[in-house]
């Protein structure tokens, strides 16, 4: 679609009575806080939609009611409470489909480790000593993050489950961020308290006895068919490191589209088809898998097998908690390897932005099982979007805005998102969080741990 320059850049500023999200116009207020309201009309942005039907609307109006995008249009009558969202692109929330949250306190611990390393100083050590504090506040500031950094959905692969306490914890710190989550309860240090995978029948029961809640369960499973039996027969969905070759050919009975298989850099084609025919779901986490040795991220694999893939963060004590690191990681991989076979006379499948935005939040929303709720602007679903700003030094003047915000941008022109229609950060701040007790708490953890 071709931008109508014009248009995008004049947007509709300066309209008496708006609410105005720039935090850099004269009319913005620093302590101007969002609107709450059960009726939102976000007006004038540039919006891509990810949902076919709608495509992208070089100046869009979306309105939003009780949590859920009700209309988009290119002109929406004023009504409930109005946002100006000119100069800014409205895309929907990121998702990541695989992080490992209750390493929240543990961030950048890691620099320079390998698989290795992380294998016995993270959750070799430094799991065992995890008091369930630690796991609470290590989700809460992870989810935090993610949420400033515009990812409105999470998969926590939570392998913190020391105790039920553990477990507890973590889903507390989890649902405090406000971030819509897939909980994926797995294992954790050995000992008589991990009731691993059992306790996931009483999580069903204490936490998540109705599906249409914000944050969701599915079983952080190990290549076990006991334990993927056990997830089915609580309606949990199933991820799965894979990271052995030959590992998913036992598994075929089993596999579905309810599993999401992690890494996947050493399958062999039997393992691909596997996958491809019964449309099981496939999470790389690009920068994580070439820092610390996963092999190569298997991005060329999948595309031939037709599998489009999600992205995941994985583990932040070695990468950073945003999903522009992840698009930009696949997309430069992945181009570089279809250049080298076009050399070798291979024919040439150069990935788009357009399929790296995909990635990051439609095909996210599919991994999660979440399709129905999120990862696209559309009608019926919930209103869990960002406004990317375009008037910020970094990426103006703008002139692909699905390129500039896979390529240019990051985390600050996230100026807003919403979850659930609700907004969560507001002006390029987090909204309704006290930060400086949260420091308090992590930086507790964080001596405790380092200890
Ligand atoms: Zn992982």
């Amino acid at each position: 679609m071709t931008i109508s320059r014009r248009k995008f850049l004049s947007g509709v500023g300066g309209a008496a009575g708006l609410l105005t999200l720039g935090r850099h116009t004269s009319s913005s207020k620093r302590n101007e806080t969002p609107p709450e309201a059960d009726k939102i009309l976000l007006k004038g942005g540039y919006i891509i939609s990810m949902d076919d039907e709608i495509g992208e609307l070089p100046e869009g109006d979306i309105l939003i009611e009780n949590g859920k995008i009700s209309r988009i249009a290119e002109e929406i009558e004023s009504q409930g409470e109005v946002i100006d969202a000119s100069d800014h692109i409205i895309i929907p929330g990121f998702v990541d489909t695989h992080r490992h949250m209750w390493q929240g306190t543990l961030r950048n611990i890691l620099p320079n480790g390998t698989l290795e390393d992380y294998m016995e100083t993270i959750t070799g050590t430094y799991r065992s000593k995890f008091r369930p504090e630690d796991a609470y506040i290590g989700d809460l500031v992870s989810g935090l993050s993610a949420i400033s950094a515009g990812v409105t959905t999470v998969l926590d692969w939570s392998h913190i489950g020391n105790s039920p306490d553990h477990t507890d914890a973590a889903i507390e710190g989890l649902m405090e961020s406000g971030i819509r989550g897939v909980y994926a309860y797995g294992g954790g240090a050995e000992g008589e308290q991990n009731r691993f995978p059992e306790d996931i029948k009483r999580l069903r029961e204490e936490w998540f006895n109705s599906d249409d809640q914000l944050v969701t369960l599915a079983m952080a499973a190990g290549i076990n068919e006991d334990q993927w039996k056990l997830a089915r027969d609580v309606g949990a969905s199933i991820s799965v490191h894979v990271n052995t070759s030959g590992d998913l050919l036992p598994m075929a009975e089993l596999m579905g589209e309810d599993v999401t298989c992690i890494h996947c850099a050493r399958l062999l084609d039997e393992e691909w088809e596997l996958m491809a025919d019964f449309g099981a779901g496939l999470s790389i986490s690009a920068p994580i898998e070439m820092q610390m040795g996963h092999g190569i991220p298997p991005i060329m694999q999948a595309r031939r097998h037709g599998i489009k893939p999600s992205l995941s963060v994985d583990v932040e004590t070695s990468i950073a908690t945003d999903m522009f690191t992840q698009m930009r990681s696949i997309f430069s991989l992945q181009r570089m390897q279809a250049h080298y076979e076009e050399q070798q006379g291979d024919t040439k499948d150069l990935m788009t932005v357009e399929e790296a935005l995909e990635y990051a939040t439609l095909q996210g929303a599919k991994d999660n099982g979440l399709a129905d709720k999120t990862g696209s602007l559309s009608p019926g679903k919930a209103a869990d979007l960002i406004a990317l700003r375009t008037k910020d030094i970094n990426v103006f003047p703008v002139n692909h805005p699905l390129g500039a915000a896979v390529l240019n941008m990051d985390t600050s022109n996230v100026d807003m998102v919403m979850i659930n229609g609700k907004i969560k950060k507001w002006k390029g701040e987090l909204i309704g969080v006290d930060l400086e007790k949260i420091f308090e708490e992590a930086a507790e953890s964080q001596r405790y741990l380092t200890e």
